[in-house]
């Protein structure tokens, strides 16, 4: 594993997010090379120490390590390929948000060019990077991450996830299905609350233990959803849809939107059809695992 502070480091990307990985790693005493497109986006960081590579060929070549963040992968490949940047000896972190498929392609490209690649996927928002809040997730061959993991520390916490280049990219988004779900949940009880007068910092507490006890649920789903057998140990999935049912009563008597749980309503009802009424709410993994044709 290579010494922490002594490890050449280059930045290609230097948005909001770039300028914060390279301030992290300035901060921990790193040589720290960059680039962007847009060379007045490094002036900060070379005050700061930082060497603003000419091109992108020189960045690649100032040492080992390159860390990639831009918008986007057309992106990258603009700045790469237009460049018909050398990677050979190259490792590269692609740390840019993109699709799981997006991913394996990058490595493939990156891959025949020479490069070792890693892909990455960053749950943190800038200011965050550089302290122990900052997850940022890896996936790709464990030897190139375990090469690198501690200079990469120096960003947050880090995780590597397995061999298979689009598995950050994979959690990243189900990370953001479950966010989003939480939120619209809360959201929906909050604007039926609210026509009964409860603000939203009254029922945010509630909401929060709500949560958190349902997140405890988690292991024990998993454990059915992995065996493929769901008996009904706490809760009958019927049951599940005629509590659904006075969800959707309640907010279209008060005049709440009704779209979210109408929809979880479906689901649960295409699965009682298909027999599974008395099984366990998770039996709806066939829901979402089956690809529709209708
Ligand atoms: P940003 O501030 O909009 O910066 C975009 C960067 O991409 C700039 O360096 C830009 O260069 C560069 N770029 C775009 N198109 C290019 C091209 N054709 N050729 C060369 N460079 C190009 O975005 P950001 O917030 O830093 O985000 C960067 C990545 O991090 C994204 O994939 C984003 O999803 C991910 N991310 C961001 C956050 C966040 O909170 N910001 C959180 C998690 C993940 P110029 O400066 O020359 O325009």
């Amino acid at each position: 594993m290579n010494n922490s502070t002594e490890t050449p480091v280059t930045i290609i990307g230097l948005g909001l997010m770039g300028q914060a990985l390279a301030g992290a790693f300035l901060k921990a005493g790193h040589p720290t090379t960059v680039w962007n497109r847009t060379s007045s986006k490094a002036d900060q960081l070379v005050t700061e120490g930082a060497r603003l590579a000419p091109t992108v060929g020189d960045a690649l070549k100032a040492g080992s390590l390159t860390i990639l963040c831009v918008t986007d992968y057309p992106a990258l490949y603009e700045l790469l390929g237009a460049n018909d940047a050398q990677l050979d000896g190259t490792t590269l972190i692609n740390l840019t948000s993109g699709s799981s498929a997006q991913a394996r392609e990058a490595a493939r490209w990156a891959e025949q060019r020479g490069a070792r690649y890693l892909d990455g996927a960053i749950m943190a928002i800038p200011p965050a990077i550089g302290t122990a809040d900052a997850v940022i997730l890896h996936s790709g061959p464990q030897t190139d991450f375990e090469a690198y993991e501690s200079t990469l520390g120096v960003l947050g916490t880090v995780a590597y996830l397995g061999a298979d280049h689009g598995l950050a990219s994979l959690y990243d988004v189900a990370g953001l299905a479950m966010m989003w779900s939480v939120l619209n949940a809360w959201l929906q009880g909050t604007a039926l609350l609210r026509t009964a007068g409860v603000d939203a910092a009254t029922y945010a507490p509630f909401a929060r233990q709500i949560a958190a006890g349902v997140a405890e649920w988690l292991p024990g789903y998993a454990e059915q959803i992995d065996s493929g057998s769901f008996p009904a140990e706490v809760s009958a999935l019927e049951s599940d849809a005629r509590a659904m049912e006075h969800l959707i009563e309640e907010s279209e008597a008060v005049g709440v939107n009704a779209e979210l749980p109408k929809l979880l309503k479906a689901m649960a009802d295409r699965a009682i059809a298909a027999g599974h009424g008395k099984e366990q709410y998770p039996v709806l993994i066939e829901e979402f695992g089956k690809i529709r044709n209708d």
